[in-house]
C-alpha cells in the first residue's frame, strides 16, 4: 500500500474508518510488545547510545511511509528505551503509571480534539469541565463562590495562584491595576513566603511575575520538613520592620522530596491576620482528599484562596492534567481578557467560554480523563489505592531504619522515602561526606544503567540521597527489599574496589 493514497483524516468513509482502526490497533500492539511487557524499568542504554540511535533514525519526511511501518519503528527505536512507568521498580519521581481508563480517554481526547477556550469549540466538553471543577470544589470543601480550571500541571497552577495574589494585593494595598498599568514602583517591596522545601516553581513564578527571586522569603521547616509557624511569625515581624509587603503565603501539601504537609490551619490563621493570600500547592498531596484514612491531613485547605492540584501524579492520569481552584471566582477578573472572535464580552452571560480563566488559549479536554477515571474506578477504590502506597512507604521506611547499612532521612508522610547508603569504611585521605555522596551517586546510576531500578536522587542538608516515590500500588514490599539488597551490594562492592584503588594510589604517592 502506498502511503500517499491512504486516508489521512476520519471522514465517515469506510476507508478512513479502517485506516483509523488499523492505526490505533497498531499503536496498541506496539505499546504492548515494545513497552508494557518489558521486564526492566529501563533498558539501561546510555544517553550517548540513545542520542546516536535518534540521529540514525531513518527519516523519510520527504516521501512519507506507511503508517504501520512508522509505528513499528517507533516501538523498536523509541519505546524500548523509555522509562517504563508501569514497572514496579520505576519509582523515581512523581511520575505515575496511568490508569487504563485515562489512556482510553486520551484516545478519545486526541481523536475528537475539542478545544476548551471557547464554547463553540467544545460544546459538551465545556460543561463536563465545569462539572469536574464543581466536583473538585466540593471535594476541597469550597462553597458556591468557588471556581477553577484545568491546567497543564502544577507549574501553571502555581503561577496562576501567585499572579492573582499579586494583582489582588497590589489593587488592595496600592489601588493600582497591574493588568492595565504594569507593576507599580512599590513592587520591589512585595514578598512571597514559602517553606525552604517548597517547590522551585514558586521562585520561578516570582521571576516570571516581575518580582524576582528576591521576593521569595523562605521559612524554616521542623524536623518533619513542615513549615514552622513560629519561624513564620519571626519572618513576618522582620518584614514588617523593614517596611516590606508580604502578600502571599504558599503552603505546600506534599513536598516533592518528603511528602510533608505544612500545618494548613495555623498557616491560614497567619494569612488572615496579616492580610495575605493563602495559596496551597497540593500538586502532590491533593489526592489525599480521596482517601478516607488520610484526608484529615488536608484539614484547613478549604481556607486557601487558591489551590494547585495535579492529576498526573497521585490521581494516576496520563500527562498532562492538573487544576487550579479559586475560592472566590470573581478573582479571575485579574486575568480576564476579551477577544471578539473567541469570547466577546456581550456573550458572557449565556455561553461559558473558559478561556477567561486560563493562561492557555487552545487547551486540551483533559477533564475527560479524570471524569472517566473517577466514573470507572470510583472514589472508594481510588482512595484505597492511595492508602496502599502510603502503607508501602511506611513499611519500607521501617526496613530502612532497621538496617545499619542504610539511613532513613525522614518519617514518610506520603509515599516518598528518602534514604542513603552508609559507607562502612573510609579510604585514606577521603572526607566522609564526599565519599558517601560519591557512593550514593554511584549506586543510583548503577541501578539505572543496569536496568534494575529507576530511583531519584536528591540532596538533604547537602548530602546526596536516594529517593523512592511509591506511586505504583502494584509495587510490593518484597520488591523494594530486593532493591535495597542491590543498593547495599553495589555500595559495598564499590567501597571495596574503589576504596582499595584509592588506598593504593595514596601509598604510591606517599
Ligand atoms: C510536581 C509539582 C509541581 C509542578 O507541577 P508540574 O505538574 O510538574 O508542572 C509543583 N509543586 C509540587 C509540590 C509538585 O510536586
Amino acid at each position: 500500500m502506498t502511503s500517499f493514497a491512504s486516508p489521512l483524516f476520519l471522514d465517515g468513509s469506510p476507508e478512513s474508518e479502517s485506516a483509523f482502526r488499523e492505526a490505533v490497533q497498531a499503536a496498541q500492539e506496539t505499546i504492548l510488545f515494545c513497552f508494557a511487557n518489558l521486564d526492566r524499568p529501563y533498558s539501561g542504554e546510555s544517553p550517548l547510545v540513545l542520542s546516536e540511535l535518534a540521529k540514525g533514525m531513518n527519516r523519510t519526511f520527504a516521501t512519507g511511509e506507511a503508517l504501520d511501518a512508522v509505528i513499528q519503528q517507533v516501538g523498536q527505536s523509541i519505546l524500548r528505551h523509555s522509562a517504563v512507568v508501569t514497572h514496579p521498580a520505576c519509582i523515581a519521581h512523581l511520575h505515575c503509571p496511568p490508569l487504563i481508563a485515562s489512556v482510553a480517554a486520551e484516545v478519545i481526547i486526541a481523536a475528537t480534539n475539542q478545544s476548551m477556550d471557547s464554547w463553540d469549540q467544545s460544546m459538551s466538553a465545556t460543561f463536563v469541565e465545569e462539572g469536574m471543577i464543581s466536583f473538585l470544589c466540593d471535594l476541597f470543601r469550597y462553597d458556591h463562590h468557588a471556581d477553577g480550571v484545568f491546567t497543564s500541571g502544577g507549574t501553571q497552577s502555581n503561577l496562576m495562584g501567585l499572579l492573582l495574589a499579586r494583582d489582588a494585593a497590589i489593587e488592595r494595598h496600592l489601588g493600582w491595576n497591574v493588568q492595565k498599568q504594569g507593576l507599580p514602583p512599590e513592587a520591589s517591596k512585595l514578598r512571597m513566603l514559602c517553606s525552604e522545601v517548597a517547590h522551585f516553581t514558586v521562585s520561578q513564578s516570582a521571576a516570571l511575575l516581575g518580582l524576582g527571586h528576591q521576593a521569595v522569603v523562605t521559612v524554616e521547616v521542623d524536623s518533619d520538613y513542615r513549615m514552622c509557624p513560629e519561624a513564620l511569625d519571626r519572618k513576618l515581624m522582620e518584614l514588617e520592620e523593614k517596611g516590606l509587603i508580604p502578600f502571599v503565603l504558599v503552603a505546600t501539601a506534599g513536598t516533592t522530596d518528603f511528602g510533608s504537609i505544612d500545618p494548613l490551619k495555623s498557616l491560614s490563621e497567619r494569612a488572615r491576620k496579616y492580610d495575605m493570600w493563602l495559596h496551597v500547592d497540593a500538586a502532590y498531596g491533593g489526592a489525599l482528599k480521596l482517601s478516607s484514612l488520610h484526608s484529615y491531613k488536608l484539614d484547613g485547605i478549604e481556607y486557601a484562596d487558591s489551590i494547585t492540584v495535579d492529576f498526573h501524579k497521585l490521581f494516576y492520569q496520563s500527562i498532562s492534567c492538573g487544576a487550579f481552584l479559586l475560592r472566590e471566582k470573581s478573582d479571575f477578573k485579574y486575568m480576564q481578557l476579551y477577544a471578539d472572535y473567541l469570547n466577546p464580552e456581550s456573550e458572557q452571560s449565556h455561553t461559558p467560554n473558559l478561556v477567561g480563566k486560563s493562561l492557555q488559549t487552545t487547551r486540551r479536554f483533559d477533564a475527560l480523563k479524570l471524569y472517566m477515571s473517577l466514573q470507572h474506578v470510583g472514589v472508594e477504590r481510588f482512595g484505597s489505592i492511595i492508602d496502599t502506597t502510603i502503607a508501602l512507604a511506611s513499611n519500607v521506611a521501617v526496613s530502612i531504619e532497621q538496617d545499619p547499612s542504610l539511613e532513613l532521612l525522614h518519617k514518610p508522610s506520603l509515599n516518598a522515602v528518602v534514604f542513603r547508603y552508609v559507607p562502612h569504611q573510609l579510604p585514606a585521605s577521603r572526607d566522609y561526606e564526599q565519599w558517601s555522596d560519591e557512593i550514593n551517586g554511584h549506586i543510583r546510576n548503577t541501578l539505572l544503567l543496569d536496568g534494575i531500578a529507576v530511583l531519584a536522587r536528591t540532596k538533604v542538608a547537602g548530602k546526596a540521597c536516594m529517593k523512592f516515590t511509591l506511586l505504583n500500588p502494584q509495587t510490593t514490599l518484597h520488591q523494594l527489599e530486593a532493591i535495597l539488597e542491590q543498593v547495599k551490594g553495589i555500595g559495598s562492592h564499590y567501597e571495596i574496589e574503589e576504596g582499595q584503588k584509592q588506598n593504593e594510589r595514596c601509598k604510591t604517592f606517599s
